[in-house]
């Protein structure tokens, strides 16, 4: 084939592609137009996820008739004119190509009205053609209605993940942009429903309570921290709540939201320490900088940015973070973990024992693994939660109640040697097989006297409604009520006790994770997170009777020594390891 130059056509394809990759980067892009142009007022509705529509509207300074089919060409912008202009920018667009790119891959109109004008204009463009340009009604502002986009490269399309994850991203960025832009009132609309609101009154908690639900919204500490002419500002999770994965956490550079791998990490290294290894802050956070100090032409998405002075941002963030991490450290929610956190980092001759002891177990065992779990204590099986070795049931005796210590473990003798073991755990483990071993049955529920309603985020409902069924299976009886919330019914019988919205909740922390868990799997893996937060807890006293039958019941799991999640249940401290420790090895 000869050299020739790209049709038009083909070239806006190929840009398209950087910069509109699913349904979420268009929403993304015309709602930074709309707050370039001040709105007030952004309002977006997708239908089907996305591709079948996703209209934005605004109530900002509009676009004047002349130069509407200016706007949908590529590389024509009114924020940007000279190149030295690139280097102080102070709009979230530049670029001057997202509606070409958008009108490329989509059947695109836009209706405008000039705030200096009385008539507006309307233009449609399909597959990059413009079709219609006229002139119309409106009142003053902006709508882009998308429709099916990506009609015209199936490539895309077929690249696209499921609907409800699609969906989920558009409600979390524009939910991320309602707190980038508290003043600004948003509504998003899904298949005609409303699903997200704000009011534009600047409170940061009414929106992070919409973002993460009221509970955590509240527990959220505030950052702030100025240097120079840098500026720290947000929240950030308490060291109690974390996530297994990166995705919570958000920074907004100059309110443009950014990915960024080193702000993320230095964020986490401020909590380093604080909470496991493997879990994960939540973050909204906001660094102002000069203009001048910070470079948004990176990328065609402007998700990435680079700084003059990159450490200096990294460490104002680290600071910062820390700074509100320890300035809050004494909050109630976290001192419940006092007795785990002391073992770890006080007691670390005891912690050199413990390991030792649970060695001297393991050396009978062929399957030990001595890896760390969590900064805990290696045990059999550890870190494999699906792991149901029999082999464990024969090691563990019948054991002798001594009694309760620390209000978090039972001691216990056995025929060779003591028992320390883990309430929570043990709890955990004796729930999770009674509600496994009944599972191939019904699993009885219990109707709750008054029902409770619980109300969610957006991006949670979609999760809980698709694993009703599984729910139903376990024993929980739910039901859809109103927009964003569900009645709680009935719960299984076996957690009778517990509060039922915190059951719920814990189906949708974390859960984003698993795209797809197997079916079968995820049974198991819902059981053994609501047996988690059922389970009792390190902190409270049993009676005698409690702790006898907690000790009865766990003698009679398959797998008595891990909880479903893999950490251990017990140690135990052999005779000879007690011999040894009191230097009367061998002189017996
Ligand atoms: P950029 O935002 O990088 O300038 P776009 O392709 O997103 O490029 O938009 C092109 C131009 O269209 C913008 O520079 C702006 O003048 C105009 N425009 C787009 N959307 C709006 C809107 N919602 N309100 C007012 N003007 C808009
Ligand atoms: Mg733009």
């Amino acid at each position: 084939m000869q050299i020739q130059i790209l049709k038009d056509e083909v070239v806006s394809q190929i840009a398209a592609g950087e910069v509109i990759e699913r349904p979420a980067s268009v929403v993304k892009e015309l709602i930074e137009n709309a707050i370039d142009a001040n709105a007030s007022v952004i309002t977006v509705k997708i239908l089907g996820a996305g591709k079948e529509l996703i209209e934005v509207a605004d109530d900002g300074n509009g676009i004047p008739f002349e130069e509407l089919s200016l706007s949908v060409t590529r590389h024509a912008t009114s924020k940007l004119s000279t190149a030295a202009d690139l280097f102080s920018i102070h709009s979230l667009g530049f670029r001057g190509e997202a509606l070409a790119s958008i009108a490329s891959v989509s059947q695109f109109e836009m209706i405008s009205r000039h705030y200096q004008t009385d008539v507006a204009g309307r233009i449609m463009v399909d597959g990059g053609k413009t079709i219609a340009l006229e002139k119309t009604g409106s009142s003053k502002g902006t709508v882009v209605r998308v429709r099916n986009l990506f009609y015209n490269v199936p490539a895309r399309l077929k690249f696209l993940k499921t609907d409800s994850t699609e969906r989920q991203r558009i409600s979390n960025l524009v939910a991320r942009f309602a707190m980038a832009y508290p003043f600004i009132r948003f509504q998003l609309f899904n298949e005609n429903s409303p699903i997200f609101q704000t009011s534009g009154n600047g409170d940061h908690r009414e929106i992070l309570a919409q973002l993460y639900g009221p509970e955590i919204a509240k527990k959220m500490l505030v950052v702030k921290l100025e240097e120079e002419s840098f500026k720290l500002n947000g929240y950030i999770s308490p060291i109690a709540i974390t996530r297994s994965n990166r995705r919570e956490i958000t920074f907004f550079v100059n309110g443009r939201w950014v990915q960024d791998a080193s702000l993320s990490a230095a964020l986490t290294k401020a909590y380093h320490t604080l909470i496991m290894v493997g879990r994960y802050p939540m973050s909204v956070l906001f660094l102002d900088i000069p203009f001048n100090q910070v470079d948004v032409n990176v990328h065609p998405t402007k998700a990435e940015v680079r700084f003059n002075h990159p450490d200096q941002i990294f460490s104002l963030v680290q600071r910062g973070v820390r700074r509100a991490l320890l300035a809050y450290s004494s909050v109630p929610e976290v001192s419940h973990s006092v007795w785990s956190s002391n073992s770890q980092e006080e007691d670390s001759n005891q912690e050199f024992l413990w390991r030792s002891a649970v060695w001297t177990q393991d050396q009978g065992q062929n399957q030990a693994s001595d890896s760390e779990v969590d900064g805990n204590i290696a045990q059999p099986q550890a870190g494999n939660p699906e792991a149901k070795d029999r082999s464990d049931t024969i090691t563990f005796p019948l054991l002798r109640l001594v009694g309760q210590i620390g209000a978090a473990y039972l001691v216990a003798e056995g025929p060779d040697g003591l028992y320390l073991i883990d309430q929570h755990a043990a709890h955990e483990r004796v729930l999770f097989e009674k509600m496994m071993s009944q599972l191939n049955k019904e699993i009885p529920s219990q109707s709750l006297l008054s029902p409770e309603v619980i109300h969610l985020p957006p991006n949670h409902i979609q999760i809980v409604e698709e694993n009703l069924p599984v729910l139903r299976k376990l024993g929980f009886v739910i039901e859809n009520f109103g927009p964003n919330s569900f009645q709680i019914r009935a719960i299984p019988q076996l957690l009778i006790g517990m509060d039922p919205i915190s059951a719920v909740n814990v189906l949708v922390d974390d859960f984003e994770d698993d795209e797809s868990p197997l079916q079968g799997k995820i049974e198991e893996k819902i059981a053994a997170r609501v047996c988690k937060r059922a389970a009792v807890k390190a902190g409270q006293l049993l009676t005698k009777e409690e702790q006898s039958a907690l000790l009865a019941n766990l003698e009679n799991c398959h797998s008595p020594r891990t909880c479903p999640h893999g950490r251990p249940t017990m140690i135990h401290l052999s005779v000879g390891l007690l011999e040894k420790q009191f230097g009367r090895k061998g002189s017996l």
